[in-house]
């Protein structure tokens, strides 16, 4: 691993495309940049680990510049590691280790889900988020649903499958937004496909954008093992958030360097699942007309995943639905970032772009893949923002 880092490292041929695409470089001077966090700076921290700039906090993780970049460098992995390095060194404040921790706060918030949606409401309260853990009173929290995914399904019936696959929900699905859980069972069960469901560790990425690694390590590991029995068996293993993608697919080995060679083989985002069916002639066609006119916003985490948009050719599949794409860049809020106070301010001028695109779109719907650009798109416009699967699962005629 140390030698791949070298490797990447000599790759830089300081263009500084990085920089130009890093959307927090473009709206503040508090970060030194992609360039000089990353390979710059990572020359010196492999003689000395502390080379760590201060400002390496303001790093999204959003992968913009491994994106840009035209030689292969691993920027936003470095800058990850420095992050970790800094953190282990002078630790994490409070509000970043509750922040980092979504499953274990899905689970304490699900004792009394109204509770918390409602203090969360509260100006009272918001005001003393902010004033005694730097949470924004600005930035809209998110909901927390009556029913996790995993309650839901147990109460749901599906018949068994001629095929099946594993779901790994994410915790923003799990606790948040278990429809859109329920559309993903609903749409391939629609396909004659069944799901598994299995409760796992958070992905980690939380962990990981907030520098503690030797926990999101060890979230990894205890995916990986669980993920490799499926995948031993042949099981497609599918996801629904982009970042949770990313992160089994790429994060596990490029940070932890575990082995997930024939892991990545089975995991799939969902639709690039349903046009794998597509292409086998297997895709049963959704037939309910949604006469609609919608933004699409790409997600910088599928961006990085480098898949495409496997959505766009199932959406083009539903009569009448008419999908914009707003290509706007960053949404801005790349996880728990845009709810920190100081970050709040750099996150929605980030999202501006995305916002303003929108605006002049004059759409009353938006889709996208990302739990948290959902949440940031609605924050910023007031718009109502779906998952894409949600839409398809209207189109089937299943959605509930
Ligand atoms: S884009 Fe890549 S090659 Fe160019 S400066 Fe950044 S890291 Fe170096
Ligand atoms: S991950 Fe995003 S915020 Fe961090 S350096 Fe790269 S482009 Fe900038």
């Amino acid at each position: 691993m140390r030698q791949y880092d070298n490797l990447a490292l000599d790759n830089c041929i300081k263009c500084s495309i990085c920089v130009t695409n890093c959307p927090v470089t473009r709206v503040t001077d508090k970060f030194a940049g992609p360039k000089q966090n990353g390979p710059d700076l990572e020359r010196f921290r492999l003689e000395e680990p502390a080379a760590v700039h201060p400002s390496i906090g303001y790093c999204s993780n959003c992968k913009n510049c491994d994106v840009a970049c035209p030689s292969g460098v691993s920027i936003a992995t470095m800058n990850s590691k420095a992050k970790g390095e800094f953190v282990a060194r002078h630790g994490a404040p409070l509000r970043d280790q509750l922040l980092a921790r979504v499953g274990l706060m899905g689970r304490v918030c699900h004792l009394a889900p109204a509770l918390v949606n409602w203090g969360g409401r509260v100006k009272l309260f918001r005001w003393l988020g902010e004033k005694l853990f730097g949470v924004s009173k600005d930035m809209t929290l998110p909901q927390y649903a009556g029913k996790t995914f995993y309650q839901l399904m147990r109460q749901q019936k599906f018949a068994p499958g001629r095929r099946k696959v594993v779901y790994f929900p994410g915790c923003y699905v799990t606790y948040n937004t278990p429809e859109v859980g329920l559309a993903v069972v609903e749409v391939l069960a629609k396909q004659g496909v069944q799901v598994l469901v299995e409760e796992f560790n958070c992905c980690g990425l939380p962990l990981i954008a907030n520098g503690l690694l030797a926990d999101a390590r060890q979230a990894a590991r205890g995916n990986v093992q669980q993920l490799q029995k499926y995948a031993d068996q042949g099981y497609r293993i599918i996801t629904s958030c982009p970042s949770c993608n990313l992160t089994l697919r790429r994060e596990y080995h490029e940070l932890f360097d575990l082995d997930t060679d024939s892991l990545n083989d089975h995991i799939m985002d969902v639709f690039e699942y349903l046009n794998e069916l597509a292409r086998q002639g297997e895709l049963v066609e959704p037939l309910n007309p949604l006469d609609l006119r919608v933004g699409y916003h790409q997600p910088c985490h599928l961006k990085a995943a480098g898949c495409g948009v496997p959505s766009k050719e199932i959406m083009d599949r539903i009569p009448g639905l008419q999908v914009l794409g707003l290509d706007a860049g960053c949404c801005g809020l790349s996880g728990s970032y845009g709810f920190k106070a100081e970050k709040y301010p750099i996150s929605m001028e980030i999202g501006s772009n995305v916002f303003r695109a929108v605006e002049q779109m004059g759409v009353k719907q938006v889709i996208t893949e990302c739990g948290m650009c959902q949440l940031q798109i609605h924050h910023g416009t007031g718009v109502a923002v779906y998952h894409p699967i949600q839409l398809l699962a209207l189109a089937y005629g299943t959605a509930k």
